[in-house]
């Protein structure tokens, strides 16, 4: 009774009792859920190593007064690499951040979690640029929450140049420079970054860290998505300064 079996990604970790361990896991099925996971801090414990953070596990859980409690749970992918590396690690717990505030518990989160476990598999496999991984993840995932901006085209005049456009932070999208109010809070754009935009907004989810881009470019994502988050989601998210300060 009240059993489930549920994939899904440890997204926080929380110590309690002598050994004990309350882990938040975003699943396809009920989003984030709270999960007790007993004597998980001893080393020899089964349940150990898939209460890590990042790891990605099958996990039976029993439902109870309040929380899940975990039955048993096998890893299908540790993610070893990004905890082995700060730069790495950084990144996705800022990515971890996001999820954690903004997805709910028990709405069904399917397309999150396969935006997660695609950014996760990028940072822990490969050598792609972490800055350009986390604005695409960013970008992709704020549309996913009901916030995508327009970048189809202009949103005045429909003109799809990617030359002399705007990020138009009152309207949410981009504007040509025919249609832009000078006033209005405008972010002026290199071409490579409309493509940027409208390549992350369009893109099926294989296929979504397939493209390199300038630094200048990076760095103009960097700046709309960091506003484009403060606006739409109330709240800066500064985990990163730290990294800037190391470099
Ligand atoms: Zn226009």
């Amino acid at each position: 009774m009240g059993c489930v079996n549920y994939k899904g990604i440890v997204i926080k970790e929380v110590n309690t009792g002598e050994a004990d361990k309350i882990v938040t896991v975003l699943t396809a099925e009920e989003g984030k859920i709270s999960v007790a996971a007993k004597n998980a801090r001893r080393t020899k414990n089964s349940l150990s190593s898939g209460t890590q953070l990042l790891c990605f596990s099958d996990y039976m859980l029993f439902k109870g007064k309040e929380l899940y409690n975990m039955s048993c749970c096998e890893v299908i992918e540790p993610n070893y690499e990004i905890r082995n590396d700060i730069y790495k690690l950084t990144y996705s717990s800022h990515i971890l951040d996001l999820i954690y505030d903004n997805v709910q518990e028990g709405e069904p989160s399917e397309s999150i979690l396969r935006l997660l476990l695609n950014t996760l598999y990028v940072i822990a496999k490969t050598e792609r640029p972490l800055e350009l991984v986390t604005r695409v993840f960013e970008l992709r995932l704020m549309a996913l929450l009901g916030y995508e901006p327009q970048v189809s085209g202009c949103i005045n005049c429909n003109k799809t140049d990617d030359e002399n456009m705007y990020f138009d932070l009152d309207n949410s999208g981009i504007v040509c420079g025919e249609c832009v109010n000078p006033k209005g809070r405008v972010i002026p754009l290199l071409p490579g970054t409309v493509k940027a935009l409208k390549y992350i907004m369009r893109i099926n989810p294989q296929k979504l860290f397939s493209f390199s881009l300038s630094e200048q470019s990076i760095k103009e994502l960097g700046i709309i998505s960091r506003k484009y988050i403060k606006e739409h989601l109330g709240k800066e998210y500064n985990k990163l300064d730290y990294l800037k300060q190391l470099i």
